[in-house]
């Protein structure tokens, strides 16, 4: 109602400056100031057989919980005036900051039972970006991979010269033991043994489900400007210093004003080998299609045919909210940009 009220004394204002102009230009304004004020946040928090059946009501109403303390912590930012790319950090450092999500306290472990994390973000104005792989101190990667974008001359830090880095500009480290958690140790320990009795790939068919819990964040702010980030534990059991897609811009994020932002999960080589949130915003660009139809294309059409499953949020410059998915289910949230709260778990089917 306010902002009903805010946008017609606008229109008011630019009509009075307007007499005597040419009456198009100043309709044109009002689009312009409108179009300037749209805000929209979407969160995901990782997709995979997520069945209703297998999640209790507690543990459902402690899933709802984060997510809508973090949807709604990025878009009071955005309300206030305050940049997506700080929305975007905000809303992802909540969802690291709980146990529940594969993404800083909470990562799932690798092969040799340790936590390694990885964490990128990106905005759309100027297409500048930060990336961080593999790190196991940093208590917030996402702060981490921001750091990278804007204070340093790079966009992606690995290992120990990233934590070097993280120390140097102060941020939070904490002891490995801190990523620990009980439920994904007995992940691992599931995967091993499954490892151990099958003798396959450690990919196998479950591998894929014991890692689900990868956060994203995409948000528009009110001068426009959209801002994409995505952190991860990765994927259980993995190894040999095995980066996934999450810290790969193009791959796992991506963010262009004229296009889209995307914050990408799922089986991380399949997004990578399809730059699948590059390719989103390319076909928007290129191809002239909606972040709708470019979403269902990539993530229904071309990853199924490489064999890869996951999916992506992601928001127009219009602020047009799109969250697909071709597994059971994905943890997301969203406030579009008629100021409408939405969280989510499951496909619509279920
Ligand atoms: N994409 C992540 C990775 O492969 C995992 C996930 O999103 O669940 O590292």
């Amino acid at each position: 109602m306010k902002k009903n009220i805010f946008f017609l004394c606008i229109s008011l204002l630019l009509c009075a400056c307007n007499k005597g102009n040419n009456p198009s230009n100043s309709a044109d304004q009002v689009q312009i100031q409108i179009e300037k004020e749209t805000l929209a946040i979407v969160i995901h928090a990782g997709a995979g057989t997520i069945l209703k059946e297998n999640i209790s009501d507690s543990m459902e109403l402690a899933y709802k919980t984060v997510l809508e303390k973090s949807v709604r912590s990025g878009y009071e930012i955005l309300e206030n005036g305050g940049t997506s790319l700080d929305a975007v950090e905000t809303s992802i450092r909540i969802l690291e900051d709980s146990p529940l999500f594969n993404a800083g306290k909470g990562a799932v472990f690798t092969n040799a039972g340790t936590n390694e994390l990885d964490a990128s973000i990106m905005e759309g104005k100027t297409k500048n970006a930060g990336a961080v792989a593999g790190v196991t101190t940093v208590k917030n990667p996402i702060t981490l991979a921001r750091a990278v974008m804007e204070q340093s001359e790079h966009v992606m830090m690995a290992r120990k010269g990233a934590e070097t880095f993280a120390k140097e500009v102060g941020l939070t480290l904490v002891d490995p033991e801190y990523f620990y958690t009980e439920s994904r140790m007995k992940a691992l320990k599931r995967a091993q043994h499954r490892d151990s009795a099958s003798k396959t790939s450690y990919y196998d068919p479950f591998a894929k489900d014991e890692k689900f819990g990868t956060v994203g964040c995409v948000a528009l702010d009110k001068s426009g400007n959209i801002a994409a980030g995505t952190s991860t534990g990765g994927m259980t059991n993995k190894r040999w210093g095995r980066i996934g897609d999450s810290p790969i811009i193009g791959a796992g994020t991506y963010a262009n004003n004229s296009t889209c932002g995307i914050s990408a999960t799922g089986w991380g080589e399949f997004f990578i080998r399809g730059v699948i949130a590059y390719d989103i915003s390319a076909m928007m660009e290129y191809a002239g299609l909606s972040l709708q139809e470019a979403a269902n294309k990539v993530i229904h059409e071309k990853l199924p045919e490489m064999g890869g499953d996951g999916g992506i949020i992601g928001i127009d410059q219009k602020g047009n909210i799109a969250t697909v998915f071709n597994t059971s289910g994905m943890f997301r949230a969203s406030i579009d940009k008629t100021g409408t709260l939405s969280i989510e778990l499951y496909s619509e089917d279920q």
